[in-house]
């Protein structure tokens, strides 16, 4: 049972994913909690460059969040740094839009994705050609 859904995951393309969660990229929110977290210590963001080694344009990056690839690496290091527990303190990723996953086929029953539920008006693309 696990290792079928395990599979199933796997197998899953990109565009899936995308269809799964019915987001674009405007409907993620990635929040950024290290300005807080910097003014609650009394930090700047130059002291924690020079605490936690990172270069200041880095620790600009993350309170801005002006970029889309996070280096764990580096977050790790900011997380030791200001003694932070959880990840969750620092970053938050908000999906806006929430769909189902799949729906079903209102015809046939087969499962289809969200997308093509919508783009065939509630049946699958076998059942659509039928018309
Ligand atoms: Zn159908």
């Amino acid at each position: 049972m696990k290792k079928n859904a395990t599979e199933f995951l796997h197998k899953l393309t990109n565009e899936d994913v995308t269809n799964m969660i019915g987001a674009n990229a405007e409907d993620i929110q990635i929040i950024s909690h290290l300005n807080e977290i910097l003014e609650s210590k009394g930090m700047t963001q130059k002291e924690l460059a020079l605490r936690s080694g990172l270069r200041h344009a880095t620790i600009n990056e993350f309170v801005n969040m002006t970029k889309k690839n996070i280096n764990i690496g580096h977050v790790i290091q900011i997380m030791l740094t200001l003694g932070l527990k959880e990840l969750s303190e620092l970053f938050e990723i908000k999906v806006e839009k929430q769909v189902p996953a799949f729906k079903f086929c209102s015809d046939c029953g087969v499962k289809i994705t969200y997308k093509q539920y919508l783009n065939a008006g509630g049946v699958c693309e076998s059942c659509k050609s039928k018309y």
